[in-house]
């Protein structure tokens, strides 16, 4: 059952209030009653890893996940080994500030063919499961929309990132769900329902998507302001066994520029009606 009063499980990525420093931003989104926090690395920089930890510990916010890693694919050895480095390098960051999850963003060359680019995703990962498990970290991989295929990901279905998930077949090795990327999906419901019996759906991610887009990058949308029927996907993925936090994720220049406390209490109404 979805709660419409309840907000025990919302959780805010700090890129959707980017203007809000980290200590603001916990602040802030104490202050409308959310309960999660997913942090981006951006976050971090200012207060330097180990301050920002003590901060986040004592929130009274679950963190909720790291973002992000990834970027695997590389045109040479040394290129594709340098992304495995940066990568640990953010493991060890999750555990610092306490995350249990990295969100992937695979990764794509332009020019290169999306099948090498796959291969050489499932091929990092599966060389990081090892040491993120030693640390207590899982690592999502979250399947970007098709129009990033060339630059950002070669991963652009649920059902790819399951075959990745299941060759690996390494228990912290899972995906993230983010309805912006996948809602177009007919065969969405089926492999959210593949990845729920994997035990494998680790996060899910709202927004909504405006039409027209103005900006393929920086124009998502507050839920309940676009075309994505949110609480389909969010039914699917908690029948498949998904109760953790639904986590509010806006990249948008037009929300950046308006006033961050006025845009938490809109995003608290748009979890509470449309998320
Ligand atoms: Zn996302």
């Amino acid at each position: 059952m979805i709660s419409t009063t309840n907000l025990s499980r919302l959780c805010i990525h700090t890129i959707t209030t980017k203007p809000l420093a980290l200590p603001e931003a916990i602040a802030a989104y104490r202050e409308i009653g959310a309960a999660g926090i997913t942090v981006w690395r951006d976050a971090l920089a200012p207060l330097g890893i180990a301050e920002s930890a003590r901060r986040l510990a004592g929130s009274g916010l679950r963190v909720v996940s790291l973002c992000r890693g990834g970027f695997f694919p590389g045109a040479s050895a040394a290129d594709r080994q340098k992304a495995i480095d940066e990568n640990r390098r953010i493991i060890d960051e999750a555990a610092a500030i306490g995350a249990p999850l990295i969100v992937l963003v695979c990764g794509a060359v332009p020019g290169m063919p999306l099948a090498e680019g796959r291969k050489q995703i499932g091929d990092a990962i599966s060389q990081l499961a090892p040491y993120a498990a030693e640390r207590n970290i899982k690592l999502g991989i979250e399947p970007l929309h098709p129009m990033y295929a060339g630059d950002r990901s070669a991963i652009n279905t649920l059902g790819q990132a399951n075959d990745i998930v299941e060759r690996i077949g390494a228990k912290n090795i899972g995906i993230t769900i983010d309805v912006y990327h996948l809602w177009w999906d007919e065969r969405l419901e089926t492999e959210v329902a593949r990845a729920g019996k994997a035990g494998s759906i680790f996060s899910f991610h709202v927004c909504d998507w405006r039409c027209p887009m103005r900006d393929l990058l920086n124009d998502r949308a507050l839920m309940g302001q676009g075309v994505i029927d949110i609480r389909q996907i969010r039914n699917w993925v908690e029948a498949a066994g998904f109760n953790g936090m639904i986590e509010v994720e806006i990249f948008s220049t037009e929300w950046w520029a308006a006033d961050q406390k006025k845009f938490l209490q809109k995003i608290k109404t748009a979890y509470l009606e449309h998320a």
